[in-house]
Parts: C-alpha cells; sequence; structure tokens
C-alpha cells in the first residue's frame, strides 16, 4: 500500500470497527498502555473464539493456565482496546468529541510504520526466495541499512525502500519481507490490538475459527494478508 491510501485505509477501517459493534468512537486512554486507543465494545463477541494453542508458541514463552501447562483449550482473547496507526498522521478527538485524522506536525511523527517484536529482535524473509535475514545475523548490516532508510525517508517515499536479498540478490520493498514466526512488518496502516491472551487471536491467523475478526479487522484493505506481529509488554 502507499501512503496516498493510507488515510482512506485508515479510516475506513475506523467506520467499519464503529459499523460493526467493534470498537466504540471515541478515544481513551485507560484501555491500553500507549497514549490512546479506540475501547473495544463490551457486547461486542467477534473476538471470542477458541483456539488449541501449541505448548511452544514462538517466541519460548510457554502458556500456563490455572497452573497446567498445557491446557490451553479454554482461554479466550480479550481484546480491551485497538489502535489504528498511520504513518504521518494522528487521531483527535475534538470537545464535542468528535474524531478526525490529523496530519502530524512535521517535527513530531506518531509513528514510523515499523513494527516488531521488542523482545529479543525479529528476523524477515525474502519475498522471492524465502531466504531470512536476522536482526544482529551475518546479514545485518544490510536489513539495518534498510531500516535506518525506512526511518530516514519523507513519509511518501518510505515504501521505496528496497531490501536486496542476500541470497537470491534481488531486491523487493521493506513492506514485502514478511516475517515467519510474525514478529516483524513495514508498512503505512497498522492495526495494534491491546488485552490478554492474544496470542489465541493471533497464532493461527489463517485458522477458520479466526476469520470472522480478521473480516472485521481487516475488511477490503487492499493486502489480503496482513503481517500478523505480536509483542510481549
Ligand atoms: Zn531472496
Amino acid at each position: 500500500m502507499s501512503w496516498d491510501a493510507a488515510y482512506d485505509v485508515a479510516w475506513k477501517c475506523y467506520r467499519r470497527l464503529v459499523d460493526h459493534g467493534v470498537i466504540l468512537p471515541t478515544l481513551r486512554s485507560d484501555v491500553c498502555l500507549s497514549r490512546s486507543a479506540f475501547p473495544v465494545r463490551e457486547d461486542y463477541r467477534g473476538f471470542d473464539r477458541l483456539n488449541d494453542l501449541p505448548n511452544h508458541p514462538p517466541g519460548g514463552s510457554r502458556i500456563v493456565v490455572g497452573g497446567h501447562e498445557g491446557k490451553n483449550s479454554n482461554i479466550y482473547p480479550i481484546v480491551t482496546g485497538i489502535e489504528i496507526h498511520v504513518v504521518g498522521f494522528h487521531w483527535q478527538s475534538d470537545a464535542a468529541g468528535v474524531i478526525t485524522l490529523q496530519p502530524d506536525a512535521v517535527d513530531e511523527p506518531s509513528g514510523e510504520g515499523l513494527f516488531f517484536n521488542f523482545e529479543g529482535g525479529f528476523r524477515a524473509s525474502c519475498p522471492h526466495c524465502d531466504t531470512d535475514i536476522e536482526l544482529g545475523g551475518e546479514a545485518t548490516g544490510r536489513l539495518d541499512d534498510a531500516l535506518t532508510a525506512w526511518c530516514k525517508a519523507p513519509v511518501a517515499s518510505k515504501g521505496q525502500t528496497a531490501l536486496p536479498c542476500p541470497q537470491c540478490s534481488r531486491a523487493a520493498s521493506l513492506q514485502a519481507w514478511r516475517s515467519r514466526e510474525q514478529d516483524f512488518a513495514a508498512g503505512y496502516v497498522g492495526l495494534q490490538l491491546w488485552g490478554q491472551h492474544l496470542l489465541t487471536l493471533i497464532y493461527q491467523p489463517d485458522h477458520p475459527a479466526n476469520q470472522p475478526a480478521w473480516d472485521v479487522l481487516g475488511g477490503d484493505m487492499v493486502d489480503p494478508s496482513p503481517a500478523v506481529v505480536y509483542c510481549n509488554i
């Protein structure tokens, strides 16, 4: 997705989440650890999907429920808030509570559009040959360069940042590099879910039980297969 489309995509996403009864049309600071997010309505049931989690989900943290390791079948994800990140814009609520999407001040960017697991780095895979580059690993130099170039680029041209593959030598947009372990993505629009037991929702994004939730979250976004990134905080 290009930056030209980001505003419309984010605004449509907000409208869709409100219209489907997922979020309240207001910003609140008590549903997340960041400045504010849209609160998920308490009567929204679309996230109440059960998934059988593996005992060893990616990231290495074991799931323990009620002291019984591996008994994962009774965990419901609880989503309390949703942030809709748009590079170059931030959400604002006026005195009457009307929500608008405002351009960032030049010297106050609200986000860079880089989503990754803050614990322990990440690996990104070449979209052409599936070769991984690990942050801090052998080919980290070119990954570092691409991440730096992305951050330094003006908002509208971040999407032109290319990362050449050390294996097949083909360059692809940083946005096209994905992570098998679901711990890295670059892009102009991102949704951040706040809550508990979210791994049950995101561990198997392709699982049919999760489809209704992804349908309402992703809607008609241009990219039919959103990158799923999880972070522990
Ligand atoms: Zn490659």
